[in-house]
C-alpha cells in the first residue's frame, strides 16, 4: 500500500484487505458492480451532472450548515467538489484512490467543525435525483433499471460509510494531541521524583537505582574494560556556614555547589545528592586514577573561588573519598568504601582527596 499518497486511508487503517471488507458488507463486488458503476456514468449520470448538482445546492443553500460550508470551504469550491464526485461517482470504487478522496473530504469538513450531516446531504439528493431520473427513463429495460438503483443504492451507502469513517480522523488527532501531554506530564513527573528539590540533581532515590543500574553493567561488560568509580563528598564545616549566614545561605551554597561539581565533572558523569550536604558522583568506564583526578577538580573548584551568595563572599572546602568497585561487590559495600575513604580524608585535615588505595598505602 502506497502510504505517501493514501495517508487518510493509512491513519485510519483502510489497506487493501479492509477496503474489501466494507465492501463486502455493502454488498459490493467490484466485478459484479463494476458494469453497472460504469453504465450509471454513462447512462444517467454525464448528461446531467450540472442539472443534479444544482438541484441539490438549490436545498442546501436553505440549510443551517450553509454558512459554516461558505465560510471554511467556500460554496464555489464544494459545488466543483460534488461535480467531480458526481462525474466520478462509482468510478474505480474498489481502490485506495476511491477510499482516500472521501475520506479526506471528511476529514476536511470534521476539522472545519461542519456537522457530519452537512456532507452526507448531498449524497442523499445526488442518490434521489439520480433515483428520480430512472423512473423517467422508457429507453431502458426494467432489469437494466433494477441493476442501476442497486448500485446508486449501495454507492450512496459506501459513501456515506466513508463520510462517517473520515470524521473519525480528527478525533484520533485529538486524542494523540492529548496522549503527547500525557507522555510530557508523565515525564515532567518522572524528572521531579527522580531530582533532589533544592539543587537539581539526582535524588537519593534515583542515584541508588543509577548506582545498581552502574555496577550490573560493569559486571556485565567486565571490570578491566569499564571499571566503575564513586566519590563520595561532604562539605567541611557546613554547620559553621549555617550558623554563621543562616540555614537559607547555607541552602544556596548547596545549589551552587551542585553547579561547581557539575562543572568539575563530565557530560557522562552521574551526580546525585546522597543527603545534607553529601554528593555522590558516578563515573562510569573510569578507573581509580583518573576518578581521583576528576575528584581533584571539584575540590579545587570549590576551594579556589568563594561562593558569591547575597553579598557575602563564602570561603569553604569538601573532602572527598573515591573507591572503584571490585569484583563481586555489593552498592552497600562500594558506598561504605567511598564513605571511608571521605572521613579518612577528614580526618587527615579535610580539603582533600582520598582514595581506597590511598588508605591501602598507609596501612
Ligand atoms: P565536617 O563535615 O567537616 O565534619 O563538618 P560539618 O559541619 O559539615 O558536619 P556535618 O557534615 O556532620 O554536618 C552537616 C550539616 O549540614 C548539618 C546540617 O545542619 C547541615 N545541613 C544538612 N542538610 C542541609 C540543607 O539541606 N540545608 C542547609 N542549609 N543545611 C543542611
Ligand atoms: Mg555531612
Ligand atoms: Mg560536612
Amino acid at each position: 500500500m502506497n502510504t505517501e499518497a493514501t495517508p487518510h486511508c493509512a491513519t485510519l487503517g483502510f489497506d487493501k484487505n479492509r477496503i474489501q471488507q466494507a465492501l463486502s458488507l455493502l454488498g459490493l463486488d467490484a466485478d459484479h458492480e463494476k458494469a453497472a458503476a460504469s453504465s450509471l456514468l454513462t447512462e444517467v449520470i454525464s448528461e446531467r451532472v450540472d442539472d443534479v448538482i444544482n438541484s441539490c445546492f438549490a436545498v442546501i443553500a436553505g440549510s443551517d450548515s450553509f454558512e459554516l460550508i461558505e465560510r471554511d470551504i467556500g460554496i464555489e469550491a464544494f459545488r466543483q467538489e460534488w461535480k467531480y464526485r458526481l462525474r466520478s461517482f462509482g468510478k474505480d470504487f474498489a481502490t485506495l484512490g476511491y477510499f482516500e478522496e472521501r475520506l479526506a473530504l471528511a476529514t476536511a469538513f470534521a476539522r472545519a467543525n461542519i456537522p457530519l450531516g452537512a456532507l452526507q446531504l448531498p449524497s442523499f439528493l445526488i442518490q434521489q435525483a439520480l433515483i428520480d431520473n430512472l423512473s423517467d427513463r422508457s429507453d431502458l429495460k426494467a432489469d437494466e433499471i433494477r441493476a442501476l438503483l442497486d448500485v446508486i443504492l449501495k454507492l450512496t451507502a459506501l459513501d456515506l460509510y466513508l463520510a462517517a469513517e473520515g470524521y473519525h480522523l480528527p478525533e484520533l488527532d485529538k486524542l494523540e494531541e492529548k496522549l503527547d501531554k500525557l507522555r510530557i506530564e508523565a515525564s515532567r513527573l518522572q524528572q521531579r521524583t527522580w531530582t533532589d528539590e533544592l539543587t537539581g540533581v539526582m535524588n537519593y532515590r534515583r542515584l541508588m537505582e543509577s548506582l545498581e543500574h552502574h555496577i550490573k553493567r560493569a559486571v556485565h561488560r567486565g571490570h578491566e574494560r569499564s571499571p566503575l568509580c564513586l566519590i563520595m563528598s561532604d562539605l567541611d564545616f557546613f554547620k559553621k556556614i549555617n550558623d554563621t549566614y543562616g540555614h537559607m545561605v547555607g541552602d544556596l551554597v548547596l545549589q551552587h555547589l551542585a553547579k561547581r561539581i557539575k562543572s568539575a565533572t563530565r557530560d557522562f558523569d552521574l551526580i546525585g545528592r546522597f543527603g545534607g550536604e553529601e554528593f555522590v558522583v558516578i563515573m562510569a568506564d573510569t578507573d581509580l586514577e583518573l576518578a581521583k583526578v576528576i575528584a581533584e577538580r571539584i575540590r579545587l573548584g570549590v576551594m579556589r573561588t568563594p561562593f558569591h551568595i547575597k553579598k557575602f563572599n563564602i570561603h569553604i572546602t569538601i573532602s572527598l573519598g573515591v573507591a572503584m568497585l571490585k569484583p563481586g561487590e555489593s552498592r552497600e559495600s562500594l558506598l561504605e568504601r567511598a564513605d571511608g575513604a571521605m572521613y579518612e580524608a577528614k580526618k587527615r585535615g579535610r580539603n582533600r582527596v582520598v582514595t581506597t588505595d590511598d588508605m591501602a598505602e598507609r596501612q
